[in-house]
C-alpha cells in the first residue's frame, strides 16, 4: 500500500516536470524570440531615421559647396552645422550651438539625470574654395524615438499578452498529450503478481507512438506472466517432487518407532529405504540447485581444449563397471578436439547413458560412440530398450516431464536429466537430435561444433 502510494506520487511528479519542463521551454523560445524581434524593430526603425538626416546633411554640404545653403532652414532642422578645415581644424562655418558631447560617437543620449535627449551625427567632406574641410552636422531626435519607444511599449504588450496565450496552450495540450501516459502509469501501478494474467493497458484510446508503447508495455507483461507461471510451476513441480521422498521418510521413522528396535528386519528395511531415498532426494535438490544458477547464469562454464575421445573413453568405463547386466559397445571413439567446459559436457553424456542403462533391461545393448563430422564432435549415445512413443518426444526436454510409459515402471527419476543436458549442450552451441521407436529403442545423437569462443 505504502510503495503504491510512492508510485503514484512518482508519476505525477514525473508528469508534472515533463509538462512544466516542455512549457518553459516554448517559454523561454518566445522570449528569447521576442527580444529578437524587438531589438530587430528598434534597429530598423533608427537605421530609416538615420536614412532620413544624412541625406539631409549631405544636401547641407552640396548647398555650401554651391553656395545655395539656406542658413534659416538649416537653423530650423538642425541641431548644429559646423564645417572645419581637415588641415588646422578652424572652424569656417557655424549653424547652431554644437552640443558638448558633439565627438562621443554617432548616436548619443543626455546623461539620466537631464531631460532625456537623442542625438545622431554625421560627418562628410566638404570641398569648400580648394579647401578640404569636413562637416559636422548633429540632429535632434528624441521626437522620433518617443514615437520609436511607445510604438515598442504597444509591441509589447501585444507580445505578451501572445505568448501568454502561446504558452497556456502548450501547457493545456502538452498536459493533453500526457493525459494517455498518465493512464498507463495508473494501470501499470495498479499490476501486481495476482492480477497480471487480466490486466493488461488499453490500447484502443491510445494513438501512434502511445499505442506503440503500449503494445510493447503488453507484450513485456505476456513475457513476464509466462516467466511468472513457469516459475510458479517448477516450483509446485519441484515440491510435488520432495513430497514423495519426504512421505516414505516419515513413513519408514514411523515404522522404526513403533516396531524397529525390536524386529530387526524391519530395521534393516528402513535403514536401507532412508538411506536410498535421502540419496534420491540430495540428486533431486542438486538437479534443481544446478538449474536455477545457471537460470540466473550464475554458473559460467570453464572452457579449455580438450579431448573428447578420451572423456567417452572414461565413461564407457564407468558404465561398464555401473552397470554390468547391460552389454555395453563403444563402436567407435575418435579423437577430436573440443573447445568446452570437461566436466560439464561429461556430465551431460552422462545424463543419456543414464537414460539408456534405466530404459533397457537386462541383456538390452546400449552403444556409445565418438566421432569427428566435419570438424563437429558427434557423441551417439544407442540403446534398444523401451524407446517412446512419437507424442512424448516433444516433452522429454521440458522440466519434471516424464513420459507416462515409464511411470509406472518403478524406474528411479525426476525427469530433470535431459533438461540439464540441454542446458549444457546449448551454452556449447550444439545440438540435440533423437530418434527413437517404441519398445524398440532410442538413438541420441549431441553434436557439438568445434570453434573456439562459443
Ligand atoms: P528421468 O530419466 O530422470 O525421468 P530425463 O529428463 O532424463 O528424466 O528424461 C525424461 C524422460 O524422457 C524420461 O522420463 C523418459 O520417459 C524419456 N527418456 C529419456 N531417455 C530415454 C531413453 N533412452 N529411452 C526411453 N525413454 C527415455
Amino acid at each position: 500500500m505504502k510503495s503504491k502510494k510512492k508510485e503514484s506520487v512518482l508519476q505525477v511528479k514525473l508528469r508534472a516536470s515533463l509538462t512544466y519542463r516542455i512549457t518553459l521551454n516554448v517559454g523561454i523560445l518566445f522570449f528569447s524570440a521576442g527580444l529578437l524581434l524587438l531589438c530587430l524593430f528598434i534597429g530598423v526603425r533608427l537605421g530609416t531615421v538615420s536614412r532620413g538626416y544624412r541625406e539631409l546633411a549631405m544636401d547641407y554640404c552640396n548647398a555650401l559647396e554651391s553656395e545655395t545653403i539656406d542658413r534659416e532652414q538649416v537653423e530650423a532642422e538642425c541641431k548644429a552645422f559646423v564645417v572645419v578645415t581637415e588641415e588646422t581644424g578652424e572652424v569656417i562655418y557655424q549653424i547652431g550651438r554644437e552640443p558638448e558631447r558633439l565627438h562621443l560617437g554617432k548616436w548619443y543620449f543626455t546623461s539620466p539625470k537631464e531631460r532625456f535627449e537623442l542625438y545622431v551625427k554625421f560627418r562628410l567632406p566638404v570641398v569648400l574654395s580648394g579647401t578640404e574641410c569636413h562637416g559636422e552636422a548633429v540632429f535632434d531626435c528624441t521626437e522620433q524615438w518617443q514615437q520609436i519607444r511607445e510604438e515598442l511599449l504597444r509591441m509589447m504588450l501585444w507580445y505578451l499578452v501572445i505568448s501568454f496565450v502561446a504558452v497556456f496552450v502548450c501547457y493545456v495540450s502538452v498536459r493533453a498529450v500526457f493525459r494517455p501516459v498518465d493512464e498507463m502509469a495508473i494501470q501499470v501501478s495498479r499490476l501486481n503478481l495476482q492480477n497480471i494474467h487480466k490486466e493488461r493497458l488499453n490500447v484502443e484510446g491510445s494513438k501512434n507512438e502511445l499505442k506503440t508503447l503500449a503494445s510493447v508495455i503488453n507484450e513485456m507483461l505476456d513475457r513476464m506472466e509466462q516467466a511468472y507461471e513457469a516459475q510458479k510451476q517448477f516450483v509446485s513441480e519441484a515440491s510435488h517432487e520432495l513430497r514423495t521422498p519426504i512421505t516414505v521418510l516419515q513413513g519408514y521413522s514411523s515404522m522404526l518407532k513403533r516396531w524397529g528396535a525390536e524386529d530387526k528386519e524391519v530395521l534393516a528395511e528402513s535403514v536401507d529405504a532412508i538411506e536410498s531415498e535421502a540419496k534420491s532426494m540430495q540428486e533431486l535438490v542438486e538437479k534443481l540447485l544446478f538449474l536455477s544458477r545457471h537460470e540466473r547464469r550464475k554458473l559460467p562454464f570453464a572452457k579449455e581444449w580438450f579431448d573428447m575421445g578420451d572423456v567417452v573413453a572414461e565413461l564407457e568405463k564407468e558404465m561398464i563397471y555401473l552397470s554390468e547386466s547391460r552389454n555395453m559397445k563403444c563402436e567407435l571413439c575418435e579423437s577430436v578436439r573440443v573447445y568446452g567446459d570437461k566436466q560439464a559436457l561429461k556430465q551431460a553424456i552422462r545424463v543419456f547413458l543414464d537414460n539408456a542403462v534405466k530404459y533397457t533391461k537386462e541383456g538390452d545393448t546400449v552403444s556409445l560412440s565418438c566421432k569427428n563430422r566435419n570438424g563437429s564432435c558427434e557423441i551417439i549415445v544407442e540403446d534398444t530398450g523401451l524407446g517412446m512413443r512419437k507424442e512424448d518426444l516433444e516433452g522429454i526436454f521440458g522440466r519434471f516431464f516424464r513420459a507416462d510409459t515409464v511411470r509406472g515402471k518403478n524406474i528411479e527419476g525426476h525427469g530433470l536429466g535431459l533438461s540439464i543436458a540441454r542446458l549444457i549442450i546449448d551454452g556449447h552451441a550444439g545440438k540435440i537430435s533423437v530418434r527413437t521407436q517404441y519398445t524398440r529403442g532410442s538413438c541420441f545423437t549431441i553434436t557439438i561444433p568445434r570453434q573456439r569462443g562459443v
